[in-house]
């Protein structure tokens, strides 16, 4: 894409094409927020979202990270209908463990947060645990979660899924195309700069997600 193509005005400007800015844009867009713009330095998903393990899992310690990665987790698997973009998403079950009486109340207690939030998920014995994955020795094993939902993708197809989402709802998202700065007019936002090779220029905007990973 040329630097033509990149908009003056935008509602809002998003830096950065992993997983975070693709389904900001998606969510935005959604939301009918359709005059945003995605600005991606390289190639969409080239950052660490490239290189995740793509685990999808429910337990978390907090009840806004267990609503969050329910929520993920449902919409992963509802993604590849929508955008028609294979998302590899296989709920194939995950088992967290506890070698020790403090990690098993942990871990019951995160199940009883997920629970709260409607994840489906069931403390299981040792023995459950032996049975469902034979391969483990559960020996000092004191207790166990078994979540049959949580499951793997493939991570960098999830962003491409989302950014289809977001695009096919009227978000621009444009590769090669650097943030180089972010102005301010009396202590808020106001736009930011773009490098393009030797093409440069700024986007006027009152909003600018940050996304740009680490
Ligand atoms: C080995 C490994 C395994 C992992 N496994 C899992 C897992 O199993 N499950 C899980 O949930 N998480 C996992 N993670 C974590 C997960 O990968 C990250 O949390 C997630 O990918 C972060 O996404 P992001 O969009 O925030 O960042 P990134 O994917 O890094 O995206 C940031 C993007 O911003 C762009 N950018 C940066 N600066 C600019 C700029 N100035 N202008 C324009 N663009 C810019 C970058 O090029 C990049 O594409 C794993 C991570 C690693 C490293």
């Amino acid at each position: 894409m040329t630097a033509k193509a990149i908009p003056a005005k935008a509602r809002a400007v998003i830096i950065g094409g992993g997983v975070s800015g693709c389904s900001v844009a998606y969510h935005l867009a959604k939301l009918g927020w359709t005059d945003i713009v995605l600005l991606e330095r390289k190639q969409l998903t080239s950052g660490t979202t490239w290189h995740a393990a793509g685990l999808i899992g429910q337990l978390r310690g907090s009840q806004n990270m267990t609503r969050l990665a329910k929520y993920s987790a449902d919409l992963y698997v509802k993604l590849e209908a929508e955008t028609e973009v294979g998302t590899g998403m296989r709920q194939v079950g995950s088992i967290t463990v506890a070698l020790t009486e403090e990690r098993k109340h942990e871990i019951y207690r995160q199940a009883s947060l997920a629970r709260a939030f409607d994840v489906d998920v069931r403390e299981i014995s040792p023995n459950e645990v032996k049975q469902m994955y034979p391969h483990l020795n559960v020996s000092d094993v004191v207790g166990a979660v078994h979540l049959p939902l949580d499951g793997q993708c493939d991570p960098a197809n999830i962003a491409m899924a989302l950014a289809k989402g977001a695009r096919q709802r009227g978000a621009t998202i444009i590769e090669n195309v650097k943030v180089t700065k972010v102005h301010t007019r009396n202590g808020r936002v106001s736009g930011v700069s773009w490098a393009q090779g030797e093409d440069q220029g700024t986007i006027e905007t009152d909003i600018v997600v940050n996304c740009a990973g680490m």
